[in-house]
């Protein structure tokens, strides 16, 4: 593509960084700004920057937040002998989603996989047990993705969970779980949350 203008290109390429987007959209996204005023510019970066500079990692359960403590975390209401684990964020967002679940989350930040050299350390791990012996924690959920990680990584909690005498359950199984979670429809995700089964 050539452009007439440094500044231009230089937009088009930071844009068409972004997953999904190539320079066509890029240049479309950025011929658009140049037709916002400055105000809205402002909003725009602000917003960005505020990423990278405010957000937090919820300290207990690992979830995005604006403070130390995330908001669900926080909540006296929730079930906290209740644990769902999550590979991600997403997860969290669209179970919460569906309304059918008042425990607490605890955020994995990826699964095991030998291929990849990921192993159990390289997951946020390392504050569960505290956790699940602080919040006395009766039952936990897998809710990991159907794929050779997530069962590698289920089965590795697993072991462990039990030897704590703590209750195993995976969602019924027919949803599309972790990392497309968030497109499972809520009533079918909703139900296999309240569906659970114990983990074998
Ligand atoms: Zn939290």
């Amino acid at each position: 593509m050539d452009f007439s203008s440094r500044i231009i290109e230089q937009a088009v390429n930071e844009f068409a960084r972004f997953p999904g987007i190539g320079k066509k959209t890029a240049l479309r996204l950025v011929l658009h700004l140049i037709k916002q005023n400055e105000q809205d510019i402002r909003s725009l970066s602000g917003a960005i920057i505020a990423l990278k500079e405010q957000l937090k990692f919820c300290s207990e359960c690992g979830n995005v937040s604006d403070e130390e403590v995330c908001n669900i975390c926080k909540d006296k209401r929730r079930d906290s002998k209740l644990m769902c684990l999550v590979e991600d964020m997403r997860d969290v967002m669209a179970i919460e989603n569906t309304s059918q679940y008042r425990g607490l989350y605890h955020i994995l930040g990826g699964l095991i996989s030998p291929i990849d050299g990921i192993g159990p350390e390289d997951l946020n791990i390392s504050g569960l047990e505290e956790r699940l012996k602080k919040n006395e924690v009766e039952e936990v959920i897998l809710a990991l993705s159907a794929t050779m990680e997530g069962d590698t990584t289920g089965f590795y909690l697993a072991r462990k969970l039990k030897a704590m005498g703590i209750k195993v359950s995976s969602l019924s199984r027919g949803i599309a779980i972790g990392g497309e979670l968030e497109y499972a429809d809520e009533i079918t995700l909703g139900r296999s949350i309240a569906s659970r089964v114990p983990y074998e």
